[in-house]
């Protein structure tokens, strides 16, 4: 079975409609790329700063690395981005802190004749993006929702089961599309019953966690024990957008004296490995950043050479609200105990982190 798993799925290319008006702007070797990071809020995005600079290097090009700053991350991001300009970069790739406050500056950098890229999470409303380089968002929420009804029948058994539902941060344009997906596939179970949601908090914005914070999620989860567990009443499974808010929830339950959910996650994060070994927090998804960052400098080297890149149009994805950005899509892969071991050594960006800390 685990001969199947390809770690690093990338389905680019898988449809030739070549877009992405840049209009008259170019880039050429030697240019200026600025890439503007949100906040360090979980471990993809500290990965990601040398993924990027790296990249960038190899394929002949200067880079100017940026992270929001996490006590004032919008303002921060924004002013990074005009400075970027004013330095004269080609091609902004931006990470969006919040994916509907950049509308003033990707105007400004289309203006400017840049190529703007939105990495990762897409920018909302304008028609200013030339590219979104990301993984199948939606499609990571339906493998974590069906991670969790797996999940559940094999470690509690036959339903009906208690489970409580968290989502991640409303300004980031990927949070509802996680959400959507997993409840694709939990709406229809708790419909007929196999899932109660004891809480009652089914909607996204009663489940989002405010800017991906652990405290955010750890004290939700603690005020839903206490509101809804008290009295006895199971706690089964949880689900959780990603790796940093599963462990805040697991410590959450762990400290009502709970016994261990079903817990979901994403990141594949070094911190999260061990636990889904040991059976603590059940599931991961793996996104190779690496591969990410590499195919949005692909993107770059693409038109550099005066070539088109290859896009694929996947509305759920990529419609930011104004336009259906043409979209470079790589595919996420679910990991449990069974293919833990070898995500982990196959994990180039986990062993480069261990290697930065020793
Ligand atoms: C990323 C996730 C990450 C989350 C919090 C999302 O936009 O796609 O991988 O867990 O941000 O940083």
């Amino acid at each position: 079975a685990a001969a199947a798993l390809t770690l690093s799925g990338c389905s680019t290319g898988r449809s030739a409609s070549a877009s992405g008006d840049s209009g008259s702007t170019s880039v050429k070797k030697g240019d200026l790329i600025g890439v503007a990071l949100p906040a360090k809020t979980s471990q993809n995005w500290v990965l990601a700063g040398q993924d990027f600079k790296n990249s960038i290097e190899k394929a002949g090009f200067k880079a100017d690395i940026q992270y929001a700053d996490n006590s004032s991350p919008v303002p921060s991001q924004q002013a990074e981005i005009n400075s970027m300009l004013t330095k004269g970069a080609k091609v902004i790739i931006i990470g969006a802190a919040d994916g509907s406050q950049l509308t003033t500056q990707v105007a400004t950098a289309k203006k400017d004749g840049a190529i703007v890229i939105a990495w990762d999470r897409n920018i909302l409303n304008t028609k200013n993006v030339d590219y979104y380089v990301a993984f199948n968002n939606f499609h990571v929420g339906e493998l974590q929702g069906q991670a969790l009804l797996d999940g559940l029948k094999k470690e509690k058994g036959d339903g009906p089961y208690n489970v409580e539902l968290f989502a991640g941060s409303p300004d980031d344009a990927n949070a509802p599309l996680f959400f959507d997906g997993a409840m694709s596939v939990l709406k229809p179970k708790i419909a007929d019953g196999t899932i109660k949601v004891v809480s009652g908090q089914t909607d996204f914005k009663q489940v989002s966690t405010q800017g991906w914070l652990a405290q955010n999620a750890q004290k939700r989860m603690t005020d839903l024990i206490t509101g809804n567990y008290a009295g006895g009443a199971k706690l089964d499974g949880v689900l959780s957008p990603n790796d940093t808010l599963a462990r805040a929830i697991l410590q959450a339950t762990k400290s009502a004296g709970l016994p261990n959910p079903v817990v979901t996650g994403q990141d594949s994060e070094t911190d999260s490995i061990p636990l889904i070994m040991n059976g603590t927090q059940y599931s991961t998804i793996y996104k190779d950043t690496n591969l990410e960052a590499q195919a949005a400098v692909d993107v770059v080297s693409t038109l550099a050479k005066g070539n088109k890149p290859k896009t694929v149009d996947n509305d759920k994805n990529n419609d930011n609200g104004a336009i259906i950005v043409p979209s470079i899509e790589l595919s996420p892969v679910l990991v449990t105990k069974d293919n833990a071991v070898e995500a982990y050594k196959n994990n180039a960006d986990l062993e480069k982190l261990a290697t930065a800390n020793q």
